[in-house]
């Protein structure tokens, strides 16, 4: 099934590469010394041919695994017939893609703007809540997490994110997440849109009440206001349904996607439902938003996750996975919680130390907050691989000392 390089895909050493990146890199990220070279399914290798369990599962977008080969094969046929098509003209996959969308996402919402990241599809909700509703105001949750771009900055929360750069776009606002009578109290004439996760991945990985997102619905439509659910990260099956939005029966009015959707190619997409008025033409754009490469990825993609049924599986493996990680017998785990296949680990300790560890024994994780241990596995991982990452997990919180 999956083809394996014959050889090592990189001439330089981990230090070479390390000392490159160093040198030459804005250096505006955070990195451990790990030098990943190869992927395939939920693997991963480093220069020095070690490999890994990867439950980064780069940060959501591997939902099916590295270098599906279907995805390789779409890619790489589509790559040899047209890889640009501006919007301006009309293309067979970009055509295909916008009709797959509409099938699969919440109902009536079967118009999308395409781009390439999830910043952008958020940037694309924003100005389309302004568009449609003549407002300004946005409301956000605190602890949220929307993009780096200016817009979606000014959604986001965390102030480290927000200092270096302010000012940034006015008449944003933050309500404490899943607090109601704040969000009904901030709400008024003026507000263009309610902007929320479904599930706070940055944040902690903390789920909505459904009181609250079905109370945020209400709110939006008793005032005219939109409601923008980013599932840049919940979206395309993480959670066990297509959008974790369906979880709750809500249906927003525009949805941003992106991470999983190009099964590892950068493709973003705001999806519009019918309370979103006529967009004026040259309103918004993009140049390699909707090519015709990153469109076959993303058909590839859709397709793998119907034929290998893997929304299902993530339902079923997910609540799987969750009680293996409560039934570590360990002091310093405070709480289980996600759902699906984004699962955190609330901790009583610092996580840094438990994904150095974790690494050290061959299995790679994410942080969300200063204690909260993040899994996002891909989606296609074996149940051996997840039970071998929940085993190492329980050795590691066996070692450390709270
Ligand atoms: C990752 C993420 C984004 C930003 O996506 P990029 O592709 O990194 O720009 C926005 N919202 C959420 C919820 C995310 O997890």
């Amino acid at each position: 099934m999956y083809t394996t390089p014959v050889a090592d895909p990189t001439t330089l050493t981990a230090t070479e590469i390390i000392d490159l990146e160093t040198a030459h890199s804005a250096g505006v990220t955070g990195k451990r010394p790990l030098t990943i070279v190869r992927g395939q399914g939920a693997w991963l290798w480093d220069a020095n041919g070690n490999r890994y369990i990867d439950c980064i599962g780069g940060h959501g977008a591997a939902s099916i695994g590295h270098s599906h080969p279907q995805v390789v094969a779409a890619i790489s046929e589509q790559s040899g017939r047209l890889m640009l098509c501006p919007d301006s003209l009309y293309n067979d996959q970009r055509a295909r893609l916008l009709a797959r969308l509409a099938e699969i996402s919440p109902a009536g919402m079967d118009r999308a703007f395409l781009c390439n990241s999830g910043t952008e599809a958020v940037e694309a909700a924003l100005k389309f809540a302004r568009i449609s509703t003549g407002r300004t105001g946005i409301i956000a949750a605190r602890l949220g997490f929307h993009g780096r771009t200016f817009g979606s900055l000014s959604a986001t929360w965390r102030p480290q994110y927000r200092r270096p750069v302010e000012p940034l776009v006015p008449d944003f606002s933050h309500v404490r997440y899943n607090d109601l009578a704040a969000l009904d109290a901030a709400i008024d004439d003026r507000t263009a849109a309610v902007l929320l996760e479904v599930i706070q991945g940055e944040g902690g990985v903390i789920s909505a009440d459904p009181d609250f997102l079905q109370g945020a619905e209400r709110l939006c439509h008793e005032r005219a206001a939109l409601l923008i659910l980013d599932e840049v990260q919940t979206g395309v099956g993480r959670t066990g349904r297509w959008w974790a939005c369906q979880h709750y029966g809500v249906t927003p009015d525009l949805m941003p996607i992106a991470k999983a959707l190009g099964g590892g190619y950068p493709i973003g997409a705001c999806l519009i439902g019918p309370r979103v008025n006529a967009l004026p033409k040259g309103s918004h754009g993009s140049t390699f938003g909707g090519n015709p490469l990153a469109c076959a990825s993303a058909l590839a993609t859709l397709d793998v996750i119907e034929e290998e049924q893997l929304i299902e599986r993530t339902a079923q493996r997910g609540a799987v996975l969750q009680e293996q990680l409560r039934g570590i017998d360990s002091p310093l785990i405070r709480e289980v919680r996600g759902r699906g296949f984004m699962v955190g680990l609330d901790l009583r300790i610092k996580v840094t130390p438990v994904l150095k560890a974790l690494q050290a024994g061959g299995v790679l994780a994410l942080p969300a907050g200063p204690t909260v241990l993040r899994l996002l596995p891909p989606l296609t991982i074996s149940d051996d691989d997840l039970t071998h990452a929940v085993e190492a997990i329980a050795e590691v919180l066996m070692e450390l000392k709270p």
